[in-house]
């Protein structure tokens, strides 16, 4: 048995050696091989050279896919599953936010369970701040309630799979890519283990607020076209109250002689649905921008530079 690690790494530079460091001696003893697959996202800083010398030395079986420019982790999580060649594999961070003792847990319920094909691991306490909580929270309640997938909230993609897991993860390589969602719909067994984010060993969390948020959007875009029903309820609704309204003034005017004075009535109905218009146009374009690089299909990643090992299969 075999179990490959993928890990994205991003300016990690600082991280990479601790990090497997800490895997030899969490898997000490383990009774199973093991490699890393390291996948340089583009980074700025040391990371490749670090993690050349790491595969230079080859502590342990390490791998390196490094990509000609910053592709973002999804795509190195892709990048990740193509080169691994393990029997189980894990998604885990460079920067031991995530404990790999915790894999060695997850491999074990994959061992004792022949029935479970993915544990996933959620944090039970986060040590983050009130808003981006609150945030986080909302987007799961809104991805639950439009799509039809299941996301457990909290759920990370630290997650130790089978193999025909991750072949499954690669049949669905679409460009714009959301590993949460994507597990969800292959479905497969799932179990939930909690775990506790530890700081992170060095170096910055590469995650702004807008990064977190563009992220979300494409989360909710990519599992649900419940926003264009949306656009469609809306103009539906205001077309319904525009035709009444029409009807009310026309009565007006013939029954009454009422002659209404619409100057603020007209200003606010045309900005009004002019921003309903744009809303909607701007849904629409959501999809319409996905489906236009979808059809480019370009590549997700490009490889620039490949570090193997002998695998004497
Ligand atoms: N990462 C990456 N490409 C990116 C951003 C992040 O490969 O464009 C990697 C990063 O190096 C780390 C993991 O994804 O190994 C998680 O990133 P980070 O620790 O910044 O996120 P957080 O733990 O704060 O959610
Ligand atoms: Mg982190």
């Amino acid at each position: 048995m075999k179990l490959s690690l993928i890990v994205p790494c991003y300016n990690e530079a600082e991280n990479v050696a601790a990090f497997e460091d800490a895997v030899i001696k969490a898997f000490e003893g383990c009774g199973y091989d093991y490699e890393i697959v390291f996948v340089n996202d583009g980074s700025r800083d040391a990371t490749l050279h670090n993690l050349r010398k790491l595969h230079a030395q080859q502590k342990c079986p390490v791998k390196v896919v490094s990509f000609s420019r910053n592709f973002g982790k999804e795509a190195g999580l892709y990048a990740g599953l193509q080169y691994a060649s393990g029997d189980y594999l894990s998604l885990i961070d460079a920067d031991l936010q995530q404990r790999p003792e915790i894999v060695r847990d997850m491999v074990r319920m994959l061992d004792e369970q022949p029935d479970l094909d993915v544990v996933a691991a959620y944090q039970d306490r986060r040590n983050e701040g009130k808003i981006l909580s609150f945030f986080k929270k909302s987007f799961y309640s809104i991805i639950n309630k439009l799509s039809n997938v299941e996301i457990k909230p909290d759920a990370s993609d630290f997650r130790t799979f089978r193999r025909s897991v991750a072949e499954s993860m690669l049949e669905l390589s679409e460009y714009h890519r959301f590993s949460k969602g994507i597990f969800a719909w292959i479905g497969y067994n799932t179990d939930y283990i909690p775990y506790t984010a530890c700081e992170r060993h060095a170096g910055k969390t590469k995650w702004s607020f807008t990064k977190l948020m563009n992220y979300a959007i494409d989360g909710i875009i990519g599992f649900s076209t419940a926003p264009l029903r949306l656009a469609t309820y809306t103009g539906m609704i205001t077309s319904v109250a525009a035709a009444i309204y029409l009807l009310a003034v026309v009565l007006q005017k013939l029954i009454w002689g009422i002659d209404v004075p619409g100057y603020a009535t007209i200003i606010v109905l045309i900005l009004l649905l002019g921003g309903i218009q744009l809303f909607c146009i701007g849904i629409i374009g959501e999809y319409v921008g996905r489906t236009f690089e979808q059809s480019k299909n370009r590549p997700i990643y490009i490889p620039k530079e490949i570090l193997t090992y002998e695998e004497n299969v």
